[in-house]
């Protein structure tokens, strides 16, 4: 499957990303996880990241672009991918756009995952990361089995450092001003699924009854 999956952060868009996978082999690209393995790595990508990741703004359309470009042709986005956290602004859109062109593959379909604020708010503030993997956990809902331990590879599950509250409200902005127009974009399109995000299980049902794998 070739699907873009829209939302404001914490909606579940890696959540249900990761369960997507788990189907037809897809692979899932976050280009969150692409940025903070750079920063972790201190290469020269992720010191250019690093200061507008920490204060919650977007990382300039052109180092995107760039990974982008090189992600979508390498061997495993064969077979299918998830766009988890990309495009994030308009012009990210007509520029993933034209690469589609070029690169002559079709999209199945464009999510939304709609999220009341009230319940984003809360699941960022209590989210926890696996700095290896990537692992999603929540310290009410689903807290790694040994505190501090990911489950999956054994990795430090921690806090992400652009989830202060001062830093979440900044990423809330940022997606109402720049990332929200993106629904228009693809509702004129005639792209877009809207489904209503509470449940990642109930999400990850709708997208394979749409997509005729139920
Ligand atoms: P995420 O893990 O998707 O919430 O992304 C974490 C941070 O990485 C964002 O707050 C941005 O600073 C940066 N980032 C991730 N994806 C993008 C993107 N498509 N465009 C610009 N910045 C991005």
């Amino acid at each position: 499957m070739r699907l873009i999956l829209l939302g404001a952060p914490g909606a579940g868009k890696g959540t249900v990303a990761k369960m997507l996978t788990q189907i037809d082999g897809s692979v899932q690209i976050s280009t969150g996880d692409i940025l903070r393995a750079a920063v972790k790595e201190g290469t020269e990508l992720g010191k250019e990241a690093q200061g507008y990741m920490e204060r919650g703004e977007l990382v300039p359309d052109s180092l995107i672009m760039g990974i982008m470009e090189e992600r979508l042709q390498e061997e495993d986005c064969q077979q299918g991918f998830l766009l988890d956290g990309f495009p994030r602004t308009i012009p990210q859109a007509e520029a993933l756009d034209e690469l589609l062109k070029k690169l002559e593959i079709t999209l199945d379909g464009v999510v939304n995952l709609n999220v009341p604020r009230e319940v984003i708010l809360d699941r960022l503030t209590t989210r926890r990361t696996c700095e290896e993997c990537g692992a999603i956990y929540n310290v009410k809902s689903n807290p790694p089995k040994v505190e501090g331990v990911c489950d999956k590879c054994g990795g430090k599950v921690v806090q992400r450092a652009d989830e202060t509250e001062e830093a979440i409200s900044k990423r809330l902005d940022v997606f109402n001003e720049q990332t929200a127009p993106l629904v228009g974009y693809y509702q004129e399109k005639g792209t877009l699924w809207d489904i209503n995000a509470t449940s990642s299980d109930e999400v990850v049902k709708i997208i394979k009854e749409k997509l005729g794998i139920a």
